[in-house]
């Protein structure tokens, strides 16, 4: 394939006509060098284009329970093998996980989500979540929830109380799972996800760059998702947290966080592409790029342990984009 802005444009343009790239296209995308990855902006700028127009989708975490974690996941500040100085406690009272929800109501933000620390959560934990959603105004947001794994009944349970989407992310591509995770396999997470997904909830399942993981794994954790028809995909960029297993990594550029943004977007063209953590930090002056690199959405405000940008930069980042919020 040759690597130009033209070539991309028609890859897009047979995207969008129902055409399929094959693999040799798609390892062409995951490959092109720093230098040249502005020619892929130009597809995926289409490409997001066609699915979503000018619409960019907001949403916002509440951090239900924090620290405490089982599990080894290398790049978490909150795993049980971390050094990190994070704040612990136990599941929020449902006053507290209610409050970022009354507030996002006002705002255009129009999907918010309760995430806790953990393999998983107590069938009393998981009541709670769910007596706390069940509450809310159903017509005044979404509500996702991203609880770790979770069996049959309890999709069930979150299904009742109006939860409409389940995140969960596959974190890398299969075959680097192992080297960043070795409490959970990985087919305990798809298995999780199709879970969710048969009990009729809508499915958020993404991962995190920049731990070790290689372009072919880019590409395999995209085509993984892609055959598990998630419905949107959140892409996080390591911020290295000192008294993790990962502080010292550091191979991402902003280039390349555009680069994988693109990726994403030919592999899952019609699907939502949300930019979460370490979107600042990563691309740098670059950021405000993830939408011509084909992101659908971003998350506003914090991030679980980490400080976000606010919603009002987000807002005005936009306007100067000439894009605007969906609702
Ligand atoms: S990513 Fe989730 S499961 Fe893994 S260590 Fe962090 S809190 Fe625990």
């Amino acid at each position: 394939m040759i690597i130009n802005s033209k070539s991309f444009l028609s890859l897009a343009e047979k995207i969008i006509a129902g055409g399929a790239p094959d693999i040799k296209e798609y390892r062409a995308i995951a490959s092109v060098p720093d230098k040249d990855v502005f020619y892929l902006l130009a597809g995926a700028d289409v490409l997001r284009n066609a699915s979503f127009g000018r619409r960019i989708h907001f949403c916002t975490i509440c951090n239900g329970k924090s620290g405490i974690c089982t599990e080894d996941c290398a790049f978490c500040s909150q795993s049980k093998v971390s050094k990190s100085e994070v704040p612990v406690y136990p599941l929020l009272q449902k006053e507290k996980l209610q409050k970022g929800a009354l507030y996002a109501a006002d705002t255009p933000i129009n999907k918010y989500s309760i995430v806790t620390s953990g393999r998983g959560l107590s069938k009393s934990e998981l009541a709670n979540v769910a007596s706390a959603i069940s509450e809310l105004d159903q017509k005044a947001l979404d509500y996702c929830v991203s609880l770790g794994i979770l069996d049959p009944d309890g999709f069930r349970v979150l299904k009742k109380a109006g939860v409409t989407r389940y995140h969960h992310n596959l974190e890398t591509s299969k075959s680097h799972f192992r080297n960043i995770c070795t409490t959970h396999t990985y087919e305990e997470r798809v298995k999780t996800l199709r879970a969710a997904k048969k009990a009729g909830l809508s499915v958020c399942a993404g991962g995190i760059f920049g731990i070790g993981e290689t372009y072919k794994q880019v590409l395999e954790l995209a085509l993984t998702l892609k055959e598990l028809d998630v419905d949107a995909i959140p892409i996080n960029f390591l911020t290295p947290i000192k008294g993790t297993p990962l502080e010292k990594a550091n191979n991402l550029t902003p280039l390349r966080c555009l680069k994988i943004i693109a990726l994403f977007r030919y592999v899952l063209p019609e699907k939502e592409i949300i930019i979460c953590g370490g979107r600042e930090n990563n691309l740098r002056h670059l950021h405000p790029m993830v939408f011509y690199a084909g992101a659908s959405g971003i998350m506003t405000g914090n991030y679980l342990t980490a400080k976000g940008r606010s919603l009002q930069d987000d807002i005005e980042m936009l306007e100067e984009l000439k894009l605007r919020i969906r609702q």
